[in-house]
């Protein structure tokens, strides 16, 4: 399958040094670098994974690069987000003002658009329509199925990634990753593969007094919970992100859907999701929003009270749905084990009184 819609060579000739990438040039020629220069690639999150991912996608010459947070740098963030200092965390620079520093330091030239912003606003939306192929590694899971949709309305490939750790009783359970590659003719999207806790996701979309009545009922968790985090899992994850783009781009796109790392076993898995046919999910689904462009409803944070009720009462569907389904993808790693935070527990956090973070 062909997404890439650069106009390169015809409107502009890729740039990049040739002494820097001769060695990539070893690997996979002229013609695969002539592509990674070729494209634009976007980025939603320049977080611990998002950061991995700029470090690398930079030092390729990628035609542009687009990237999005609405947070700043802090000091429990120095010990995984790439090219950080105290001075950073000190200062509490814009991590998108970070990311922009941190590549125009390694090549001035480069084309970006680093934008501090939250990927649920129309007008940030927007600017991504450029991008060829996206990133999807925020730490929000509403923001994750707005990438993803996003992604398909647009028709544009979606590597979305993750990692996390869990902690019960102060002993290590797992230590996970998974990166899932999502594009128009996946059969699945991030909505109905059951991929992410979407009892998060309805949480992060509530109002603060719907949330409190449904915490106080038990219906849902609180997600506000400090996530474990391990520099060198974040590694692990970006560089097999990275690593399957290179291979899309060098058409040689891989016939699995996803990636797992169990990093307490030191194993790596692949997997393909199940296909239901017919596919009735809202998103990707025959009646959903693959390839409807601009005229598809995307999960933005201002869409009114009566759009946002509908939206969560999709998800609610879709969960209701899932756990009717008994024939779920032979995934390799057990669900929810990662990526979640409310799944993330931390045993100082125990019996606190947690609230969601909401989006900003
Ligand atoms: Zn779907």
């Amino acid at each position: 399958m062909k997404i890439f819609n650069c106009n390169t060579p015809k409107n502009r000739q890729p740039v990049y040094d040739k002494k820097i990438c001769s060695k990539h040039i070893l690997v996979f020629g002229e013609e695969i670098q002539k592509l990674f220069s070729s494209i634009t690639v976007g980025i939603i999150g320049l977080g611990g994974l998002g950061m991995v991912v700029l470090e690398q996608i930079m030092r390729l010459f990628p035609k542009a690069i687009i990237g999005i947070d609405y947070d700043t740098v802090s000091k429990s963030n120095l010990n995984r987000l790439t090219g950080t200092t105290y001075v950073d965390a000190n200062s509490n620079i814009l991590k998108s003002d970070h990311a922009h520093q941190h590549v125009k330091k390694f090549n001035p030239l480069q084309v970006t658009k680093f934008i501090n912003g939250n990927f649920l606003e129309e007008e940030s939306q927007k600017r991504f329509g450029s991008c060829d192929l996206i990133f999807n590694c925020p730490d929000s899971v509403v923001t994750r199925l707005a990438g993803c949709q996003f992604g398909l309305a647009h028709g544009k490939i979606v590597i979305d990634l993750g990692c996390g750790a869990v902690v019960e009783d102060g002993i290590l359970q797992h230590v996970v990753g998974q990166i899932v590659k999502i594009t128009p003719d996946s059969g699945f999207c991030l909505n109905c593969s059951e991929l992410y806790d979407l009892n998060e996701a309805r949480a992060e979309l509530m109002d603060d007094d719907e949330l409190n009545r449904q915490q106080e009922m038990g219906y849902i968790r609180g997600a506000d919970v400090p996530e474990p985090q391990i520099y060198s899992l974040n590694m692990m994850t970006a560089s097999w992100a990275v690593w399957l783009m290179m291979q899309i781009v060098a058409d040689k796109e891989p016939a699995f859907d996803g990636i797992a790392i169990d990093a307490l076993n030191f194993n790596t898995y692949t997997w393909t999701e199940r296909k239901t046919n017919p596919n009735d999910c809202p998103i990707c689904g025959r009646n959903g929003i693959i390839f409807a462009g601009n005229k598809a409803e995307l999960l933005i944070k201002e869409c009114k009270a009566d759009a946002k009720k509908k939206v969560i009462a999709e998800i609610t569907k879709i969960i209701f749905d899932n756990k009717k389904d008994t024939s779920k993808s032979q995934r390799p790693l057990e669900q929810n084990q990662l990526t979640s935070k409310s799944k993330s527990e931390v045993p100082s956090e125990k019996g606190t009184n947690r609230k969601t973070k909401k989006s900003k």
